[in-house]
């Protein structure tokens, strides 16, 4: 997602109960033109050429959409099922927001600038969306992947890390202390 909405402090649950389907269709064309308008407004609005953009419904997990450049190959990426629970939400919030994204890629590029720094936000603004509206959705139902866990330890108890985290800790790029205790996160031992 760009990790685009903040959704990592809800439980997951597998799609046991009320399994979800994905928008359909017509859902999906209302989609692709909603930020297609939303594109061309950005183009008015920060004074910018946004060539049409690929829009694609492939996005699975906790993130509601993503904005995408890989081989140099620009998209926007949305999530089928969280759309399907939260159409007009999602319409209105979620496809701004990546569109956002774009412009402000085509603009500054998008790995000189934090994510949702303040020229994000200044788009957001003139696109007259709030940029702190950010979904926090109950994905229950949804078919979400659980993110894998490191255990690690302090001195007073052990602790659930990230892949993300771990992976920084193994590259040798973070330190993480406990919040409790302030020792250094270490690789828990039955690991
Ligand atoms: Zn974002
Ligand atoms: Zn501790």
């Amino acid at each position: 997602m760009c990790p685009l909405v903040s959704l990592q402090d809800i439980p997951c649950i597998m799609g046991i109960l009320m399994a979800i389907q994905p928008i359909d269709r017509q859902q999906r064309r209302q989609v692709r033109d909603e930020a297609d308008l939303w594109r061309r407004r950005a183009e008015v609005l920060c004074g910018v050429e946004l060539p049409p953009i690929a829009v694609t419904f492939d996005l699975r997990g906790r993130a509601a959409g993503q904005y995408r450049v890989r081989d140099g190959y620009r998209s926007i990426r949305f999530n089928p099922y969280i759309f399907a629970r939260y159409f007009d939400d999602s319409l209105a919030v979620t496809v701004p927001h990546e569109v956002a994204h774009y412009a402000v890629d085509v603009l500054y590029g998008a790995v000189r600038v934090r994510p949702h720094g303040e020229e994000w936000r200044a788009v957001m603004g003139l696109l007259g969306v709030d940029a702190r509206a950010s979904g926090c959705y109950d994905l229950s139902g949804m078919p979400v992947r659980r993110q894998r866990r490191f255990r690690y330890r302090c001195d007073c108890r052990t602790h659930e890390l990230t892949t993300c985290r771990h992976n920084r800790i193994v590259r040798g790029q973070a330190v993480y202390h406990c919040r409790r205790c302030g020792a250094e996160l270490i690789p828990h031992k039955a690991d």
